[in-house]
C-alpha cells in the first residue's frame, strides 16, 4: 500500500485559542440560548471592527441574513430582484424564498463582480416593460470588492437599494471603506470555510438601530410586546446562539492575522506561479484591498484546469473550480440573465487553490510543485 500524503483542505477553520474560554463562560453562566453576553459582545466586536457607524445583528447564517435583508427591502411575491450571476447559490436562493424573481447579471473582467454597464442596461430594459427591481444583490466574490462607486451611483440614480453580500469579504476594503458597510444593507457569513467562523453563523449589518431591531424581531419569531405570545407578523428562528457567538468573539481577536495570512498565501502563489504563461491571477485594481479569502488562478484552458485539479486530488490536495454562474444552474435556467461571457469563461478556466490561514510554507510549496509539474507535462 502506498502511504497517502497528508490532506490539504481548500479552507479550514482556524481557531486562535481564546474561543474556548468564551464558550466555557457561556456554559459556566448557563447562557446556552440564542441570546446572551457573547451575542452582544460579538456584535460589538464586529461593529467596532467595521468602523462603529453601523449596527450589527448576529444571526444563524449568512443565508438567513440575506433573507431578512430582502424582507427589510420589502421584497415579496412577483417582485424582481437583480443578482450577480457569478456567485454561490446562497446569494440568490433567498429571493425565491419570497416568491420573487431573480434576474441575473454577469461580471466585469477586472473584479469578477457585477458589471455596472450590464446592470444599467438591465435596469433600463426592465423599465421599458414597466418593471422596477425591488433590490440588487452585489457580491464581493472571493474577497475582491465589487465596483462600489459605480454600483452605488446606479443604485441612487434608479432608486434601487443594494444588498451587499460580503459573506466572503470580511477584512476587505474599498477605497478606505470596509466591505460590510458599503451597501444599504450588508451580509456577513461565519460558515466553517469563511475567513473567520462560528462553525455556522452570519450577520446582517444595518445603517441604524431601528432596522437592526426590526431584523432581530423577525429573527426571533416576530413576538409582539405582550406577556403571552402575540404575533402580527410572520417571524423566523434566525438568531445566533450564545455558544457559537463565543467562538466568534475569539475569532475576532485574530481576524487581522487571518487576513494577513490569506494575503500572504496569495503572494506566495503569485511569486511561484506568476511567471508561467499558462497561469494568470486577479490583481487588485487601484484602491481595492482584498482579504484574498481564496486564491484563484485562471488556466490557459478548461482542459489544463481539469488536469491540474485531478493531479492535485491525486496528491491528496483539495482544489475547486470557481463558482458555477447562477444562469447556468439547472434550477435557474429559465430566469432572465444579462450576459457578456465573463463568468462563463471564469467558470471554465478557473481554479480555487488551498487558501486556509493555517497553511504552512511546506504545504504551499507542495501544492505549487504539483501545479508546475502538470504544466510542464
Ligand atoms: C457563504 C456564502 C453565503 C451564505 O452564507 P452561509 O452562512 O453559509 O449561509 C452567501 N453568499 C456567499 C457569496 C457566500 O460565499
Amino acid at each position: 500500500m502506498i502511504a497517502t500524503k497528508t490532506k490539504i483542505w481548500l479552507s479550514s477553520p482556524h481557531m486562535g485559542g481564546s474561543e474556548i474560554s468564551y464558550v466555557n463562560e457561556a456554559f459556566r453562566t448557563n447562557w446556552i440560548a440564542p441570546l446572551g453576553p457573547n451575542v452582544e459582545g460579538f456584535e460589538k466586536d464586529l461593529q467596532s471592527y467595521l468602523g462603529g457607524f453601523r449596527e450589527v445583528a448576529a444571526l444563524s447564517s449568512g443565508t438567513a441574513a440575506l433573507h431578512l435583508a430582502l424582507i427589510l427591502c420589502g421584497v415579496g411575491p412577483g417582485d424582481v430582484v437583480l443578482c450577480q450571476s457569478f456567485t454561490f447559490a446562497a446569494s440568490a436562493n433567498p429571493i425565491t424564498y419570497l416568491g420573487a424573481e431573480p434576474v441575473f447579471i454577469d461580471s466585469e473582467d477586472n473584479t469578477w463582480n457585477l458589471c455596472p454597464d450590464l446592470l444599467e442596461s438591465c435596469i433600463l430594459d426592465l423599465a421599458k416593460t414597466g418593471k422596477k427591481p425591488k433590490a440588487l444583490i452585489a457580491v464581493h466574490l472571493y474577497g475582491m470588492p465589487y465596483n462600489v462607486e459605480r454600483v452605488n451611483d446606479i443604485s441612487r440614480k434608479y432608486d434601487i437599494p443594494v444588498i451587499e453580500d460580503s459573506a466572503e469579504a470580511l477584512g476587505s476594503i474599498y477605497k478606505g471603506i470596509n466591505c460590510g458597510t458599503v451597501g444599504n444593507l450588508s451580509v456577513l457569513s461565519f460558515n466553517g470555510n469563511k475567513i473567520i467562523t462560528t462553525s455556522g453563523g452570519g450577520a446582517l449589518i444595518t445603517p441604524n438601530e431601528t432596522l437592526k431591531n426590526k431584523a432581530v424581531f423577525l429573527a426571533t419569531q416576530a413576538r409582539d410586546n405582550a406577556p403571552h405570545y402575540e404575533h402580527s407578523e410572520i417571524g423566523f428562528n434566525y438568531r445566533m446562539s450564545n455558544v457559537t457567538a463565543g467562538i466568534g468573539r475569539g475569532q475576532m481577536e485574530v481576524l487581522k492575522a487571518r487576513v494577513a495570512a490569506r494575503r500572504s498565501n496569495y503572494a506566495f502563489y503569485r511569486a511561484e506561479l506568476g511567471d508561467l504563461e499558462e497561469v494568470s491571477f486577479l490583481d487588485e485594481p487601484e484602491g481595492y484591498y482584498s482579504n484574498r479569502w481564496l486564491t484563484c488562478i485562471l488556466l490557459r484552458n478548461a482542459e489544463l484546469r481539469e488536469r491540474i485539479r485531478m493531479a492535485l486530488l491525486a496528491d491528496n490536495i483539495e482544489s475547486r473550480p470557481l463558482w458555477k454562474p447562477m444562469h447556468l444552474q439547472p434550477v435557474y435556467k429559465s430566469n432572465k440573465a444579462y450576459l457578456n461571457g465573463v463568468s462563463e469563461a471564469l467558470f471554465s478556466r478557473g481554479l480555487c487553490l488551498p487558501s486556509g490561514s493555517d497553511l504552512t510554507e511546506i504545504e504551499l510549496t507542495r501544492i505549487c510543485g504539483v501545479i508546475k509539474n502538470e504544466i510542464r507535462l
